[in-house]
């Protein structure tokens, strides 16, 4: 009982030490992998880690972009040879996405790009494309033909590679730390979505992330959070619309070369490394409610909420109690998922 109250007090004490030097809120919005990524942090370093957290990111990009000239993985895609050496962390970044497209049985796939190229999501021109086309682009994919050796990579003909399922993810994860090296403990930031969450609010209560709803304005609901990344995928990020009025988005099925059908809307993994979730975001999507359910009891270590087409929501247990649904998305509660 004496130790309690002496625990007790000291925690009294530290809660009143934070409370004396209000930690100052400071932000920083800049534009980097395609889209607009906000910081705020807190504290006498923030403003220095900051700006140490974006040059990171945009070192990230000059290495993974699969459009800027020079890029590790544009050189990949450009190669003369069969075998391209890999800066640190393309190595690790390819690394960690042909592994994550074993665990998933290649529902992510880091090879898609040829089919990606075809329904034009890297340009401003996106069309339904030919199935002569599509198969042609099919036949040049698959991570099963891909190594890497030493840091080394190597592809058959014609083969390419795109990060952009993992890449802001891996930028996430990598921001992340260069805040807590340079001693933040109260940072949330947003890499076009994509959330990484350092420590607690300044308060000490637990960060506050509102979860996009897919079909309309606002959120569909709101999560909480403290040292996690959030990450969604979902078909209304980027989509286009052909002449019959069919809407096709850019998450594609490796399997069929088409994007993904099998009613999940959006999909958030929350879990400790956001390159992690990223990856799960997009093969979960692609593997559909079930099998996502079935890949999430066998593996562990995150957690998940689906919406499907109709708004009904799916949560792990993990969420349950720190994971609210508006009431204007819907009425409907979340089905919780077990193990
Ligand atoms: P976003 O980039 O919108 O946050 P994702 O993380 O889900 O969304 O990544 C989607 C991007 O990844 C696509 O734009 C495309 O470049 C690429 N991609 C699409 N389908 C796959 C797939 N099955 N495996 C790996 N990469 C994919
Ligand atoms: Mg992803």
């Amino acid at each position: 009982m004496r130790r309690l109250w002496l625990l007790l007090c000291a925690l009294c004490f530290v809660l009143a030490g934070c409370g004396g030097e209000a930690a100052e809120k400071h932000s920083r919005d800049f534009f980097a992998m395609d889209t607009y990524m906000t910081m705020i942090a807190y504290g006498p370093r923030a403003e220095e880690a900051m700006q140490a957290a974006e040059a990171r990111i945009r070192t990230l990009e000059d290495e993974l972009s699969v459009t800027r000239e020079g890029s590790d993985i544009w050189r990949v895609n450009h190669r003369t040879d069969d075998a391209v050496p890999l800066g640190r962390d393309a190595a690790e970044a390819v690394g960690f996405a042909l592994a994550a497209a074993k665990e998933t049985g290649g529902a992510l796939d880091p090879t898609i790009y040829p089919v990606v190229e075809a329904w034009g999501f890297t340009k401003d021109h996106q069309q339904v494309p030919e199935e002569t086309a599509l198969r042609a682009a099919l036949a040049r994919t698959g991570w099963t033909r891909v190594r890497l050796d030493d840091g080394s990579l190597t592809l058959e003909p014609g083969m390419e590679i795109d990060l952009g399922a993992v890449g802001k993810g891996y930028a996430g994860r990598e921001a992340g730390q260069v805040l807590r090296d340079r001693g933040v403990t109260s940072a949330i930031l947003s890499l076009g979505g994509n959330i990484e969450a350092v420590g607690s609010r300044p308060d000490g209560t637990p960060w506050r992330v509102g979860l996009r709803a897919p079909d309309a304005e606002g959120y569909a609901g709101m999560l909480s959070v403290q040292d996690a990344a959030v990450v969604t995928s979902g078909s209304y990020e980027r989509y286009f619309t052909d002449e019959s009025g069919r809407r096709w988005h850019h998450i594609i099925d490796p399997a069929t070369g088409y994007p993904a059908e099998n009613g999940l809307v959006s999909v958030t993994i929350v879990g400790q490394d956001g390159l992690v979730c990223d990856a799960l975001s997009t093969a979960l999507f692609v593997m559909g409610k079930e099998k996502a359910a079935a890949f999430w009891r066998a593996h562990g270590g995150f957690d998940m909420i689906l919406i499907e087409e109709g708004r009904h929501i799916t949560v792990t247990e993990g969420l349950a109690g720190r994971f609210s649904i508006l009431p204007d998305y819907t009425e409907e509660e979340a089905e919780v998922l077990r193990r």
